[in-house]
């Protein structure tokens, strides 16, 4: 294996420090010149191609592809720019993590471009800030987004607790009077 070459790859010798169940590890010199530690079933399978560059520069690539405003020049993004391109993600992206609690849910990106966005929801006022949907169960859209603190979201992700909560006593109710109504109507007609 020493001296093979995966993509951009070439492996210079195994590691003596890393291995697992799964099988054992090589060092690897990428062509970008970064050093790093692949797994064998990485770079058989085909998974592993470089240190990590290559999905850098696509990611940057296409990146610059689809956008035309000043927010995202030569891989530097904006943190408005960020935040526009992880929820989009967090929505139209099944591999993500979290997209369980977004797409996965129904939750749509809706606005068309990062352009509208932006006139919409206006530059981050301080850093630290994450973009907050101010309904938790609506989409990513106009009138649903601003820039909240962790402690914001994670109260209007407890109200919406409640109100789930409520939601499901009020359908309760609703069908203890519809049951009612029928009992009512039933015995009127055998009156
Ligand atoms: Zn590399």
């Amino acid at each position: 294996m020493i001296g093979k070459k995966f993509g951009r790859l070439t492996i210079l010798r195994i590691s003596k420090e890393k291995h697992d169940r799964r099988g054992a590890f090589f060092v690897c010199r990428c062509a970008c010149g970064n050093e790093c530690t692949v797994r064998r079933d990485g770079l058989t399978s085909g998974h592993a191609k470089s240190c990590g560059c290559l999905q850098r520069e696509a990611a940057t690539k296409n990146c610059l592809k689809r956008t035309i405003h000043g927010d995202c020049r030569r891989g530097k993004r904006t943190k408005e720019f960020r935040s526009f391109c992880s929820a989009k993600d967090r929505c139209s992206n099944p591999n993500i993590k979290d997209w369980h609690r977004y797409g996965g849910r129904g939750i749509k990106f809706l606005f068309v471009s990062f352009k509208q966005f932006l006139s919409h929801i206006g530059r981050m006022p301080h850093p630290g800030l994450t973009l907050d949907r101010i309904n938790n169960e609506g989409h990513y859209e106009i009138g649903n987004v601003r820039w909240a603190t962790h402690s914001e979201q994670c109260r209007n992700r407890r109200k919406m607790k409640v109100s789930k909560r409520m939601l499901a006593a009020l359908r309760i109710n609703i069908k203890k009077a519809q049951e009612a109504l029928r009992l009512k109507r039933l015995r009127s007609q055998s009156l």
